[in-house]
């Protein structure tokens, strides 16, 4: 073993884990006890629970009694973006997913942002963040969906956790010299960048220092914090699962609105080392074109794509899925497999008692047919007992698709050695030519052969 692999495995949190980890960490881990009246003091998680119930209650009464000067609304505005991509660009896509490669000043510049977002240090937020991706919709996700949308958008801060986060590595960022100065340094940078800059930029260039604390600094955070927020709430409820239904995360315009373009959340869980969110250029995503603006200009660059083939390959699988079900909701025609295979003599009797007409080789009874007919009923009379194949297709009418597949699902038998050889396109309904079938469904329900004569047609 070399001396860098022993270096690694030494700063790798996860490198001993027993394979088994999820099911042996419940296992031997005891939750803590439920959270009750008896014990709330010690379980509530005081420094984010006051944050968080306070910020609100101190932007609402401020906001009542003091004016909002334009500048000062730009300027919240501005730096609601300015601290949302700090966690959306920086935390979250380079932190936290190692998406693209940012250069030191703008690492520096998205340290300094995510800390006027007061959602803790880049490396506290990415070790929850990797847990949560790893963990997804478990009892080790920090912030599980399964728990509810309250408490995967704030209940989680607010009291303390029921079991220990799973285990994640940041070993990486452990050694990220920015990284480890914004953790050392975190209370004065959340104090500076959250409540000081945003009040004193509004002082100095138009004199509205009040303002500025209340609406650019906190109600200002109020908007970031339940922005954000919601990628772990709204995404995992709201919209769609364009790529993949296995995990609870969703594809939802709105919540991309909110959440400066983290909306397409379900995209995200399934490539989450892909530094867009949005694949399609219109769906709104600045986080991404905040990026790539950075790569333009020189400060990020190796932007991470997940192979366009295999992000189809997803949208696919989702899309026959939906395909299938509709499939399974239709009622099929009897294949050979169910019906009996008759004689000629046996079809002769038969046709003494019901309408049956042969077409492709398959006997199908017409009773209920013949007087909805467009043709008329005489031309299905004259065919009684009859090869109407060639009549049936071109011969007196070229009938269509929906003709074909209507005809299929009359069929009460099969005449034995009555299948036209090579001409599959007059055997299968149109209906049928192209089905979703799983991998072990794959036999063709007109391989079988099975001869059997009899009155099973009477059925
Ligand atoms: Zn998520
Ligand atoms: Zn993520």
């Amino acid at each position: 073993m070399s001396p860098s692999t022993t270096k690694q495995e030494e700063t790798t949190v996860d490198i001993d884990i027993p394979d088994n980890y999820v099911a042996y960490t419940l296992k031997n881990e005891k939750p803590r006890p439920p959270f009750s009246w008896k014990n709330w003091r010690n379980e509530i998680s005081w420094i984010s629970a006051t944050l968080l119930v306070s910020t609100p209650i101190i932007g609402v009464v401020g906001a009542f009694y003091t004016k909002l000067t334009w500048q000062t609304a730009l300027f919240s505005i501005f730096y609601y973006y300015v601290t949302g991509l700090g966690i959306t660009a920086g935390y979250h896509r380079l932190w936290s997913h190692r998406s693209y490669n940012a250069s030191v000043p703008l690492q520096f510049a998205l340290a300094l942002a995510g800390s006027g977002a007061c959602e803790g240090s880049i490396k506290w937020w990415s070790r929850k963040h990797r847990a949560h991706h790893r963990y997804t919709d478990t009892e080790l996700d920090p912030y599980s969906a399964n728990k509810g949308f309250y408490y995967s958008h704030i209940g989680w801060m607010l009291v303390k956790s029921r079991r220990r986060t799973g285990v994640a590595d940041i070993s990486d960022l452990s050694k990220n010299p920015i990284v480890r100065w914004q953790h050392k340094h975190y209370m004065k940078l959340l104090l500076t960048m959250g409540f000081v800059v945003p009040t004193v930029i509004p002082w100095l260039l138009w004199g509205d220092a009040r303002g500025g604390y209340v609406y650019a600094a906190v109600l200002r955070l109020v908007f970031v914090h339940h922005s954000t927020f919601c990628v772990n709430s709204l995404a995992h409820w709201l919209g769609e699962t364009p790529f993949d239904d296995k995990h609870s995360p969703r594809d939802h315009v709105i919540t991309a609105l909110v959440t400066i373009g983290e909306g397409y959340h379900n995209f995200h869980h399934q490539f989450p080392m892909d530094y867009r969110n949005a694949i399609k250029w219109y769906q709104y995503d600045p986080t991404k074109w905040f990026i790539w603006t950075c790569k333009q200009i020189g400060l990020a660059s190796q932007l991470k794509k997940f192979p366009d083939n295999e992000v189809k390959k997803g949208v696919l699988t989702m899309q026959l899925k939906k395909l299938r079900e509709t499939q399974d909701n239709l009622a099929w025609p009897s294949d050979n497999n169910d019906l009996p295979v008759v004689s000629w003599d046996t079809f002769q009797q038969q046709c003494q008692k019901r309408p049956l007409i042969l077409v492709s080789g398959f006997i199908h009874d017409v009773s209920d047919f013949l007087d909805e007919h467009p043709g008329g009923r005489h031309l299905l009379v004259k065919m009684i007992g009859r090869d109407a194949t060639t009549a049936f297709f071109g011969g007196v009418y070229d009938h269509s698709n929906a003709a074909h597949n209507l005809l299929a699902m009359k069929r009460v038998g099969v005449l034995h050695g009555g299948h036209p050889h090579g001409l599959d396109e007059k055997l299968i309904p149109p209906s049928q030519r192209l089905k979703i079938a799983r991998y072990n469904e794959l036999g063709s329900p007109y391989a079988s052969s099975s001869w059997s004569d009899g009155e099973g047609m009477l059925g």
